[in-house]
Parts: structure tokens; C-alpha cells; sequence
């Protein structure tokens, strides 16, 4: 188990819709660790699979105490009750805006042992789980802004000391021998810039 760096906005596995996890092996349990590891370090509420440059669907949440985590989520609203308030993300430091959200969410989905898991989430929970979920399709909550509020919040991301609009994520192509069908495989896996080869989980830039 292992603090993973987080990837931040201007990355482009974090606009790349995630796969389906097929595989309910020992990889994934380790990337389930990674998640939760880095999650708790960063005293974050829950955390997606692409912001450790990983096109998985799978996420954590730490919310009210509640540890755990979701593969393949599938939501369900139970009802059309909406709620207000202060969302922020870990890709996107430093900055939180009020963003509307379903109150009350059904999601199912897997455990990393491939057992069937599902979770009624209400509040604070159900919105951990609407953001996550965005996560796995390649949307950020600034999306979910009203439009006046997503200048505001694009102007503060430009000015924020970690944004670095000079130097993209470099994409590599793996100098290693690769059958061009698997090599796709991966890359539609693992997402954009994980040099797979030297880093199973793609990580680092
Ligand atoms: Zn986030």
C-alpha cells in the first residue's frame, strides 16, 4: 500500500472515460489500497481511479467514518430531491464552489473480490458518490457549475500556484515489444501517459 501522487486538472486521464474493471485480481486490490492510501492522506472525502493515472472504474470514500470502496459504479436516483453546498476535489486544490447534486443515490456496483455491493447514499455521501462516478466518465464538478460560476472558478485555476499550462502530461509510447492489439488494450486501460511498462499503474509525469 503506497501514497500515490495525485494528478491534477490539465491532466488528460482526468477527461478520459474510464473501463469497466473485467479483472477482480490482485491488481486491483492493490490499486484499491493505493486509492484509500493516498484518500486518508489527503484527508479527502473519496477518490477515482484517473486521479492516480489510472483509466479504471473504480473509487474509494471516506465520509462520516465510512471507509470503502466501488467498482463499476452504476447510480440509481431514488427520487428528484436536490441539495446545494461546497464541493471541492483533490484534482483541483484549494478550490471549492457550491455545486447541486442529487441528495439521495443508490449506486451499485462490485468489492475488489468481485462480490455484488451497493450503497444508499444520502447527503454528503451521495455526493461523494455523484463525484466520483463523474470521475470514471471523465468529468470534473466544474462541470456541473452554472456557467458564471465556472469562469469564476477556470480564472482561480489559472492563477493557482500548481497549475502549470506550459507542460502538459508528456504521452509515451512504450519502446518496448508490444503486439499492437494489446498495446491498445493497455493504453485504453491505463490512459493517457502511463509509460505501462516501467509503472504498472502508470503513475508519476
Ligand atoms: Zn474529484
Amino acid at each position: 500500500m503506497t501514497v500515490q501522487p495525485i494528478r491534477l486538472f490539465g491532466d488528460p486521464v482526468l477527461r478520459t472515460p474510464a473501463e469497466p474493471v473485467v479483472d477482480f485480481d490482485a491488481e486491483l486490490r492493490k490499486l484499491v489500497a493505493d486509492l484509500t492510501d493516498t484518500m486518508r492522506e489527503q484527508n479527502g472525502a473519496g477518490l477515482a481511479a484517473p486521479q492516480l493515472g489510472v483509466g479504471l472504474r473504480v473509487f474509494t470514500f471516506d465520509v462520516d467514518d465510512v471507509v470503502g470502496h466501488l467498482v463499476n459504479p452504476v447510480l440509481h436516483f431514488p427520487d428528484e430531491e436536490e441539495q446545494d453546498g461546497q464541493e471541492g476535489c483533490l484534482s483541483i486544490p484549494g478550490l471549492y464552489f457550491d455545486t447541486k447534486r442529487r441528495l439521495n443515490v443508490v449506486a451499485k456496483g462490485f468489492t475488489e473480490y468481485g462480490d455484488p455491493l451497493q450503497i444508499v447514499g444520502t447527503g454528503l455521501m451521495a455526493r461523494c458518490v455523484q463525484h466520483e462516478t463523474d470521475h470514471l466518465d471523465g468529468v470534473l464538478f466544474l462541470d456541473r457549475l452554472d456557467p458564471e460560476a465556472r469562469k469564476e472558478a477556470m480564472k482561480a485555476i489559472r492563477q493557482a500556484d500548481w497549475y502549470d499550462e506550459a507542460a502538459p502530461p508528456v504521452v509515451k509510447v512504450s519502446p518496448h515489444d508490444v503486439p499492437p492489439s494489446r498495446r491498445q488494450s493497455l493504453a485504453s486501460r491505463f490512459g493517457l501517459g502511463s509509460d505501462r511498462s516501467a509503472n504498472p499503474f502508470g503513475l508519476g509525469r
